[in-house]
């Protein structure tokens, strides 16, 4: 296939080592959600002016109450539970209106109490003490040790992962390098200054805009993907679902996602701490 060097996010990282090797037939989905959104939303004018992404009945709840349709985290974790899966959910430390992760406390400590990995969804790798800073806020709510990472935006830098590391962060997900098909490269585990780094192979914006997909041809597709990726030797793939999209029109296939792999595919979900677990 054609090298789409053009298409490189981040060119200028060089990463060091291929996958690891896991034991023959793994076959290994991380989960991962970012929380992007402060716990009030976006507000009603914002949601108002995009109203053609809901159904008209969320529309009315948010006339009517306020509602927030951004915040998905509880909507994700029902979803999983029904499958007695567990995933990740990514935090910015601090939101576009300023407000703090404080206000997802009560949200963040319940995911830990039942059992899903809450990491750190970085505003600013620029420095160590920016990520340290970052990391010491989640962890004060959080009440324990982050060990994962994803950058907003997914905006690395070349000291990305080196301040990552003497941060103490153990793994990271902040890397793609296509945004317009599904590409091996995207798949699997990689190290940068000893942090392990799992690329993005599925997200949820990027199929429903760049590849085009719609509700009617997604699962289908990413089980497609999935399909091929694991039969030429893929062993590990990261799904990255924005919690603000489960509500809104394409974001909300996701349990008929999770319910169709869990039916047609033999594959192990991780957590990105037990997916770091596996190939440290
Ligand atoms: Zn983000």
């Amino acid at each position: 296939m054609m090298e789409k060097a053009s298409l490189l996010t981040v060119p200028q990282i060089h990463l060091e080592m291929p996958s690891p090797m896991l034991p023959d037939g793994t076959q290994a989905v991380i989960l991962t959600h970012d929380v992007d959104w402060p716990r009030k939303g976006p507000g009603i004018e914002h949601i108002l002016s995009r109203s053609a992404r809901f159904d008209p009945k969320i529309i009315t709840k948010v006339k009517s109450e306020g509602f927030n349709p951004y915040y998905g985290v509880q909507t994700i974790a029902e979803i999983e539970e029904q499958f007695g899966i567990k995933s990740t959910f990514f935090f910015r430390p601090t939101y576009d209106d300023g407000s703090k992760v404080d206000e997802y406390k009560d949200t963040i400590r319940a995911l830990i109490k039942n059992g899903w990995e809450v990491g750190l969804h970085a505003n600013n790798t620029s420095s160590v003490e920016a990520v340290k800073s970052e990391k010491n806020s989640l962890e004060r709510i959080a009440g324990k040790q982050i060990s994962g990472s994803r950058v907003h935006y997914l905006r690395v830098s070349s000291d990305t992962f080196r301040n990552l590391a003497e941060a103490k962060i153990k793994y990271d997900s902040s890397i793609t390098f296509d945004k317009e098909s599904i590409d091996a490269r995207n798949s699997g585990c990689l190290f940068k200054n000893r942090v392990a780094v799992f690329p993005i192979t599925f997200m949820d914006a990027y199929l429903f805009t760049y590849m085009g997909l719609t509700e009617k041809t997604i699962t289908k597709f990413i089980l497609k993907k999935m399909r091929e990726l694991f039969s030429s030797g893929v062993q590990i793939m990261t799904i990255l679902w924005h919690d603000n999209s489960i509500m809104m029109k394409g974001g909300r296939i996701y349990s008929n996602l999770i319910k169709d792999m869990c039916a047609q595919m033999d594959v192990t979900f991780l957590k990105g701490i037990e997916a770091f677990e596996l190939v440290a």
